[in-house]
């Protein structure tokens, strides 16, 4: 798409620090990152979010956190773990599928906050999940 600004990254038509890319995904840095080395993997393709992106990109882009993105996290900036994550729709603030690469550390304090308020208790989400 041709407003859209991670088809740009995908072609080389804006910057990114790329750390790797093949044929279906690039993965660069967060310019507004959570913890140090937040990354995002997106596919070369324009899709929007999970309704629409094909499985494939989704499996490939997990095993590439697996095989290569955490031990990389691991080894060169010293992660106490890592958090993976991916907004649709609310919360998706740009509109072309990525999947958040997040490295903790210990005492980073990234934690999500959450409206406690508005929480049902587990009986009655579970209730309306499975009609018992
Ligand atoms: P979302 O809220 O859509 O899940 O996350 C979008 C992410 O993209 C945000 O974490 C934001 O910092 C990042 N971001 C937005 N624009 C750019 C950009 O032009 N370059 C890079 N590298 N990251 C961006
Ligand atoms: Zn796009």
């Amino acid at each position: 798409m041709t407003d859209c600004i991670f088809c740009k990254i995908a072609n080389n038509k804006m910057k990114s620090n790329t750390i790797y890319e093949d044929e279906k995904v690039k993965v660069f840095l967060d310019l507004n990152p959570s913890t140090n080395g937040h990354m995002l993997i997106i596919p070369k393709k324009h899709y929007q979010d999970i309704k629409d992106i094909d499985s494939e990109i989704i499996l490939h882009s997990i095993a590439l956190i697996k095989v290569t993105l955490f031990p990389l996290l691991k080894e060169k900036l010293h992660c106490d773990g890592l958090t993976i994550s991916q907004n649709n729709e609310y919360g998706q603030e740009i509109k072309h599928f990525h999947i958040h690469v997040i490295p903790r550390y210990t005492n980073d304090d990234n934690v999500h906050t959450y409206n406690k308020e508005i929480l049902l208790p587990i009986d009655d989400v579970y209730s309306k999940l499975t009609n018992k």
